[in-house]
C-alpha cells in the first residue's frame, strides 16, 4: 500500500533566528510498485523530503501515512518502518561504519533481530544482489571505490527487505562509466523485485529513460509531478529552476528551433533517431 505525505512542512532551526523552511506544504501520494525520479537542483528540499518518509525527520506540521498508519502515532513501530522503507544516504561514508563490507550489510537483518543464519544469508544475496565481487567483501569500506561504496551501502538496505528503496542522489561523485552501473544496477533491481524506487537525483538525464513519474521540486515545493515526456515540455520552466531537460531533449528542441519539423517528445537516442528519420 501507498505511502502518502499530507500536507507536510518542514523548518530546520524552528523558533530560531535560522529558521529554514526545507519543505513547504507538500502532498504527495506515493503507490506500491513505482519508479520515481525526484528531481531538483542542490537546496530544493529533496533530502528533508526523503528523511521523512522514514521517519528520519519529524514534519514541523502535516502527516505522513504508511500503509494507512501514520507513522507518528504512538504505537507504530518506527524500527518496522525503516526496514520497510529503506533509504541509501546521499553519502554513503554516513551510512557505512563497520570493519568490514560483510558485517556492516549484516546490521541492517541483524539490527531486525533475525538469527545469525539468516542474518548472513541475507547479506550474502544482498552483496551478490549488487554484483560486489568476493574479494570485497572482508575489506574495509572505506578501501572500495566510489561505485563499490555505493554497493555496499545499497546491499545493506537490501538485506533488510525493504518494500521501498529511496537512493539519495546515488550518483553524486561517480564517473560517467559509474554512473551508467548503478543506474543499471538500480534498474535491474527494480525490474526483479518490482519494489517501489525512489532515486533522488539533480540530473534529468540519470533518470529520464528509466522511472515511471518524475516529480521536480523546487524551493522546497513539487513543481511538477508527471510522466517524463510531460515534465520535459516545460523546458523554460525547468531552466528557471536550474534545471535541464534530458540531453537528447534538448538537441530536438534545438533542431526544431532550426527550422526541422521534429517532435520534441524523444528521451532516447532511439527515439530520437526515429524522429528524424521521419523529417
Ligand atoms: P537537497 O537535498 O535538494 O539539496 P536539502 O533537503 O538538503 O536539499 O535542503 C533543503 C534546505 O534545507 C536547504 O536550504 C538547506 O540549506 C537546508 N538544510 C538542509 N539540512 C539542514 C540542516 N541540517 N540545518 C539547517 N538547514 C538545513
Ligand atoms: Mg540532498
Amino acid at each position: 500500500m501507498a505511502l502518502i505525505l499530507d500536507h507536510v512542512t518542514y523548518e530546520y532551526g524552528s523558533g530560531t533566528e535560522l529558521l529554514v523552511r526545507a519543505l513547504d506544504d507538500v502532498s504527495l501520494v506515493i503507490p506500491d510498485g513505482q519508479f520515481i525520479g525526484l528531481i531538483g537542483h542542490t537546496g530544493s528540499g529533496k533530502s528533508t523530503l526523503v528523511q521523512h518518509l522514514n521517519a528520519l525527520l519529524v514534519p514541523t506540521s502535516g502527516n505522513i501515512y504508511y500503509n494507512g498508519e501514520d507513522i507518528h502515532d504512538k504505537d507504530f513501530s518506527r524500527k518496522r518502518l525503516r526496514s520497510k522503507v529503506g533509504l541509501v544516504f546521499q553519502y554513503p561514508e554516513h551510512q557505512l561504519f563497520e570493519t568490514d563490507v560483510f558485517t556492516d550489510v549484516c546490521f541492517g537483518p541483524k539490527n531486525l533481530g533475525l538469527d545469525r543464519k539468516e542474518t548472513e544469508l541475507r547479506a550474502f544475496q544482498a552483496l551478490k544482489q549488487v554484483g560486489l565481487p568476493d574479494e570485497c567483501f572482508y575489506q574495509s569500506p572505506f578501501d572500495l571505490s566510489g561505485g563499490q561504496k555505493r554497493r555496499a551501502a545499497i546491499a545493506g538496505v537490501l538485506a533488510m527487505k525493504p518494500e521501498v528503496l529511496i537512493l539519495d542522489e546515488p550518483t553524486a561523485g561517480l564517473d560517467p562509466k559509474g554512473r551508467d552501473e548503478i543506474l543499471g544496477l538500480v534498474s535491474s533491481i527494480r525490474k526483479e523485485s518490482g519494489m517501489t524506487v525512489i532515486l533522488v537525483s539533480h540530473s534529468m538525464d540519470d533518470v529520464a529513460e528509466y522511472v515511471d513519474r518524475i516529480i521536480v521540486m523546487s524551493r522546497g515545493g513539487i513543481r511538477f509531478d508527471d510522466e517524463p515526456k510531460k515534465v520535459f515540455a516545460h523546458k523554460g520552466e525547468l531552466e528557471e529552476m536550474g534545471l535541464s531537460v534530458p540531453q537528447v531533449t534538448d538537441v530536438m528542441y534545438a533542431l526544431r528551433e532550426a527550422g526541422w519539423a521534429v517532435g520534441t517528445e524523444a528521451i532516447t537516442i532511439e527515439e530520437a533517431k526515429q524522429e528524424i528519420l521521419k523529417c
